[in-house]
């Protein structure tokens, strides 16, 4: 395992993506995306300094959030794949950030099991703003009307926003669709169709991560560069 040297490398590249644009390196957090690897493995992670952990799919995700419960229990899981309303129960009080609110019906879910149990959970508001067919989220244009619902729903308290860049080649490719999302976050900001809280933007992957850096990520989601043998 060479986690903690790739670890160094990645914020390096952070470091140095920050300093192109005037950012504090502080302002980003690396989610680990563990989805490749297994219990043990995340484990070593963990104890290479890795808190942050990040998994997409729940099945894959609880066994090892059980195994790391007691071997690390510092470590901050975050969801960021999407998620069905019938398993929204099990994620609550689970994880600490859901990167993926995608639907009215999952929000309303989400509120309405958050309120029974007196507990407001912190989400991002995915936003499909490349227009392909094949990722989810909101349209851009959706997103003020769906905010507007999110005002009404006290057990959901909106943190920002996540966007997928198309997978390709070339990471210059994501940039237009990373600022994009800066963009409207601070027009939906300033309209105050957006609550103050809802300012961290979670983007950017193993191949594109330094771009959306450059372009405000708060989040980025790395899993291959960092986990992959
Ligand atoms: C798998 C996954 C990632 C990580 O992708 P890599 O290219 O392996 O870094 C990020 N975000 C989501 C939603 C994912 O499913």
């Amino acid at each position: 395992m060479e986690y903690g040297q790739r670890l160094i490398e990645i914020k390096d590249r952070i470091a140095a993506a920050c300093q192109r644009v005037g950012r504090d390196p502080d302002e980003v957090t690396i989610v680990a995306v563990t989805k490749y690897i297994g219990a043990d493995e995340t484990a070593a992670l963990v104890e290479a300094g890795q808190q942050d952990l990040g998994e997409n799919r729940l099945q894959v995700a609880l066994p090892k959030l059980d195994a790391l419960a007691e071997r690390a229990p510092g470590v901050r899981w975050h969801y960021i794949g999407s998620l069905q309303t019938n398993k929204v129960k099990e994620v609550l009080q689970r994880f600490h950030l859901i990167h993926s609110l995608d639907r009215l019906s999952l929000a309303k879910e989400i509120d309405k099991r958050a309120r029974a149990l007196g507990i407001t959970v912190p989400c991002l508001v995915q936003v499909n703003v490349s227009g392909e067919e094949s990722k989810g989220g909101f349209a851009p244009e959706e997103v003020a009307e769906f905010l507007g619902h999110l005002a009404e729903m006290p057990g959901i308290e909106v943190q920002g926003f996540m966007t997928m860049a198309p997978a390709g080649v070339d990471p210059e490719a994501a940039r237009p669709v990373f600022r994009g999302l800066r963009e409207w976050r601070d027009r939906w900001l300033a309209e105050g169709t957006a609550p103050a809280t809802a300012t961290r933007l979670s983007m950017g992957m193993s191949g594109d991560f330094e771009i959306a850096v450059e372009e405000g990520a708060a989040f980025v989601r790395i899993g291959s560069i960092l986990v992959k043998p």
